[in-house]
């Protein structure tokens, strides 16, 4: 049977795989190693199960989204992972992963941060388990985003200023990277989406995997049966797409809709809409799209939302796109705020601007009046309150 889950060697289709510098291959074999025999343990499962219920706060409810379902005319669901403790899906894999590090008998943790979303994630799990925690980000995003900084600070971790290349995410990630190369015995790196060399994709999703499982369960006893006929979210690096569609990749009854960052439009010249405007090439270890030049330099992507402008996308999206099992639409920023709004006032659920993007598709969707579509809302929208309060004094 076809399948749109990972391969034996690390691939999605034509994408994926490990391409690392020599001195991390063995890290990166090590966990490649240990990883699934570590997920399926008894001990590994009832310790990550307990913390996601009495710690994060799960399940996440799934929420019939009334007014906004008559306004589209479908019934539309939403996947409330804003609910979670830190406020967005993250949580879910930082936590797996500092279980995994301390079953591999790992000291010290790093992470690579852009808007600081992963970062605190990162952070929290590290206070929570007593590890000592260093996090890189760009010194742009450190003066950016500042709020994140004092809380990973308060919460004990060592936050590093990049300052090399356009001081943003994909330098901080090479930071990361090299701060590995020098300590590959005693330090685990905890890579926040479903990017990087294999095995991150795969553990990321997995670990995500808790939404789509919740989404079924909570499916059939509100609909009578434990699929939906749509499933949409947005996509940065891919972890809370992942998440909501993993146990739905090869059940074709269900249509997958990915949202990613159109920026001011995708042929504007700032845009993030990488599964559109990316070529094939090799990200931090991954063979993936990219958005790069006609020499292969990685070109800086643009969004309002700090958490999807990232250059490459996930290895099992860009294989999604390219076979066709998933639709991509872009969603441009001022689509994404008009819906965030839209969303509040038919709700009373302020998203994350991320999560307005997956909202911003449904305009460019047509449904039938039967259509049960699960949306993920991955994220809540504090971090946000300056960009919407900025965009509603323009707009006023
Ligand atoms: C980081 C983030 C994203 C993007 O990351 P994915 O790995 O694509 O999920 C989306 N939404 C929120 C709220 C985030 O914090």
């Amino acid at each position: 049977m076809k399948t749109y889950q990972v391969d034996q060697n690390g691939y999605y289709g034509e994408f994926g795989g490990a391409y690392i510098p020599e001195i991390l291959h063995q890290c990166v074999e090590n966990l490649r190693e240990n990883y699934l025999k570590v997920m399926e343990s008894d001990s590994f499962k009832q310790e990550f199960a307990q913390l996601l219920r009495d710690y994060v706060g799960r399940p996440s409810p799934l929420y019939y989204a009334k007014r906004l379902s008559e306004k589209y005319g479908c019934k539309i669901y939403l996947k409330r992972e804003d609910l979670n403790h830190t406020g967005a899906h993250k949580i879910n894999n930082t936590i797996g992963q500092i279980l995994i590090a301390r079953r591999m008998g790992k000291k010290r943790i790093i992470a690579e941060t852009g808007a600081g979303q992963h970062g605190v994630a990162t952070a929290t799990v590290c206070a929570l388990m007593n590890m000592e925690c260093v996090v890189y980000m760009g010194k742009t995003d450190v003066e950016r985003q500042h709020a994140n900084v004092q809380k990973m600070e308060m919460l004990g971790a060592k936050v590093v200023p990049v300052t090399s290349g356009n001081m943003t995410l994909k330098d901080a990630t090479n930071e990361a990277i090299r701060d590995w190369c020098c300590h590959p015995a005693d330090t685990y790196y905890i890579i926040g989406s479903t990017v990087g060399p294999h095995p991150y994709p795969d553990m990321v999703a997995r670990l995500q995997s808790v939404i789509s499982e919740e989404i079924k369960k909570q499916l059939l006893e509100k609909e009578g049966r434990d699929y939906p006929d749509y499933l949409m979210a947005c996509v940065g690096g891919g972890s809370n797409a992942a998440g909501t569609i993993y146990h739905f990749l090869d059940d074709e009854r269900v249509k997958i809709v990915l949202a990613e960052a159109g920026g001011l439009g995708i042929f504007s010249g700032k845009s993030a809409a990488t599964i559109q405007l990316g070529k094939k090439g090799i990200i931090h270890g991954a063979r993936t799209l990219v958005m790069q030049n006609e020499d292969g330099q990685i070109e800086e992507p643009y969004s309002v939302s700090a958490g999807l402008d990232y250059p490459g996308i996930g290895p099992m999206h860009a294989n999604l796109s390219e076979t066709h099992r998933a639709k991509v639409i872009a969603v441009n920023d001022d689509e994404a705020l008009d819906a965030a709004f839209e969303l509040t006032r038919l709700e009373g659920i302020i998203p994350a601007l991320e999560s307005a993007h997956a909202l911003g598709a449904l305009p460019k969707m047509s449904f039938q009046p039967t259509d049960v579509v699960v949306l993920t809302v991955s994220g809540r929208g504090d971090k946000d309150m300056p960009t919407y309060i900025n965009y509603k004094m323009t707009k006023a």
